[in-house]
């Protein structure tokens, strides 16, 4: 479903992605860690296009993401596009950025009534649907204001898949919750792999990966260094960069 082919991106002098490669097949969940600053945010930006890319090539479905192939020429892609591009890719981050001054339903139906075109009322009804989905059906018209971090990031995985995304980018999506709403956040992640979704996380909780993942990459210095399952990667890594990471944050 997705297919990285030498991502190259740099932000001036600086390299943050050097020739990045990676497929991932439709179902599949690829969990993403390493060290700060290892381009783990830049990638998963690329793949919905938020960053250019320098080299290299992003397919989503067979559509090279952000650009148009004229020969070996890329044209960057009208905004309308990319945004019908970006459309099929949820993407949920650290901070929750829900629209504040909309209740949760209005945030969930904002999407679909705008870029999809969907019907108003159905769009509420699959709201609906989608908060029983993630345990908040009662806070269906609340403020996120009035919603603890956990509730909020549990409203954008909902507002994420009111989309009908074909995949979804999770940056981060726990490190900014207090210890105790980690888990509830997880538990709805973890269903959501479990029901065939495609899934790529950003993600310090090694326990998580261990899990829920299919594949674990680990990322330094802009370059993956190694890939495998879950099992392979936590349990037995051969690499001594990615020994070292594990040993630091376990
Ligand atoms: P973290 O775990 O801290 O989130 P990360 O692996 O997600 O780290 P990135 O955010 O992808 O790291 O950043 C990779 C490198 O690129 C960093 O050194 C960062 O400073 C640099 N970088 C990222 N975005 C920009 C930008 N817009 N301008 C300049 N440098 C940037
Ligand atoms: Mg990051």
């Amino acid at each position: 479903l997705v297919e990285i082919n030498n991502v190259v991106k740099a932000f001036g002098s600086f390299q943050a992605l050097r020739g990045v490669s990676l497929d991932i097949n439709e179902g599949e969940v690829v969990c993403i860690i390493g060290p700060s600053g290892s381009g783990k945010s830049t990638l998963l930006r690329c793949i919905n296009h938020l960053e250019t890319v320098d080299g290299g090539l992003i397919k989503v479905a067979d559509n090279v993401i952000g650009y148009r192939l004229t020969g070996s020429v890329l044209h960057e892609l009208p905004d309308r596009e990319i945004a019908q591009q970006r459309a099929q890719i949820g993407m949920v981050f650290q901070q929750y950025n829900l629209f504040p001054h909309k209740t949760v339903t209005e945030n969930i139906v904002e999407g679909p009534i705008i870029v999809r075109r969907k019907d108003p009322a159905e769009s509420r009804a699959k709201a609906k649907e989608l908060l029983q989905q993630v345990g908040l059906a009662e806070k269906a018209d609340y403020y996120p204001g009035q919603l603890s971090g956990g509730q909020q990031q549990r409203v954008a995985i909902a507002r994420a898949l009111a989309m009908e995304p074909r995949l979804i980018l999770f940056d981060e999506p726990t490190s900014a919750l207090d210890p105790e709403l980690v888990g509830e956040v997880l538990q709805v992640m973890r269903r959501l792999a479990a029901s065939g979704m495609t899934m790529i996380v950003v993600t310090h909780e090694i326990s998580f990966a261990r899990e829920a993942a299919d594949r674990v990459v680990f990322m330094d210095g802009g370059q993956i260094v190694e890939e495998g399952t879950a099992d392979e990667l936590i349990s037995n890594p051969r690499n001594e960069r990615t020994r070292e990471f594990l040993s630091a944050v376990r």
